[in-house]
């Protein structure tokens, strides 16, 4: 398998073929995705999609286990590869999502590939119960988890189950980065924002925070920018997501030593440099 089809998607072409020939190669998924695709069918018949249904939903959801900048953490995520909006976003230039590294980190890790396409049907097809949830086991190794490490919320319906999951977790913190906040306006307006969670508004272009709407000023904790390090010294920019030298190398990047996103009163910006 090429080792640089990220790079494809990066310029914006998916080769979404190699990724159905990687799945075909573990059978744990294969059985997971057997059960998601009988409930598609039998939600699609307008069978109801009973408790005990959502419960097994529930067990075919990965929970991953995090390395590098987020080693020690845990998180839900789903597909870029079966999220239009990324792929979208993926061709625009300036965006930061023609950097995506979650695009090469799915090619180079066929079962990760297969679970977050796993998470993504049964998030964005199946309004599933809190009560079902509940069921749901997080680890963590710090009290703290994250909700999309490798995409974003893809629909309404996705952000609804992400409440859901936090709110039952309530013995857990969670952050929860995502830039498609029409989601989850819908969500925090149905569900309202969990206690429990920092909400962190992922900006769209390099070097440009987002600007947050006036109806979700409330719900947001963080605006997350990612700046070129030409860009971050010619204005001054403050980078604070890891630790650098005053040349503007990076001395470490970690989440479970910075804590900044997680925690209450820190800065509202939180600017990282591009990698
Ligand atoms: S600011 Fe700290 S907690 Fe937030 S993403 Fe960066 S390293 Fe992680």
């Amino acid at each position: 398998m090429s080792k640089n089809c990220g790079k494809r998607f990066i310029n914006g072409v998916t080769n979404y073929e190699e990724y159905i020939d990687n799945r075909k190669e573990n059978s744990i998924y294969l059985s997971k995705k057997a059960i998601v695709m009988q409930m598609l069918e039998k939600k699609e018949r307008g069978e109801e999609i009973t408790l005990v249904d959502q419960m097994m939903l529930v067990q075919c959801i990965q929970v991953s286990k995090l390395t590098g900048k987020l080693d020690g953490y845990y998180a839900i995520s789903t597909s870029v590869m079966m999220n239009p909006i990324c792929q979208e976003r993926a061709r625009k230039d300036g965006c930061i999502c023609k950097e995506c590294y979650a695009a090469a980190c799915l090619n180079r890790y066929g079962s990760l590939c297969m679970a977050l396409e796993i998470n993504h049907l049964i998030l964005n097809n199946f309004l599933i119960s809190a009560e079902a949830w509940a069921t749901l086991m997080i680890p963590s190794t710090n009290g703290k988890a994250r909700i999309e490490a490798h995409g974003d919320t893809a629909s309404a319906t996705c952000a609804i189950n992400y409440v859901r999951i936090i709110k039952t977790h309530s013995f857990l913190e969670f952050g929860v980065w995502t830039k498609n906040l029409n989601h989850y306006r819908v969500a925090f307006n149905k569900e309202g924002k969990p206690a429990n969670c920092k909400f962190i508004y992922s900006s769209m272009e390099i070097n440009a925070p987002s600007v947050v709407p006036a109806d979700m000023v409330e719900y947001v904790d963080h605006v997350f920018t990612v700046y070129t390090k030409e860009y971050a010294i010619e204005h001054h920019i403050h980078i604070n997501c890891g630790r650098y030298d005053g040349n503007l190398e990076m001395i470490d990047q970690k989440c479970r030593s910075c804590m900044r996103c997680y925690t209450a009163g820190t800065e509202f910006f939180i600017n990282e440099l591009l990698k």
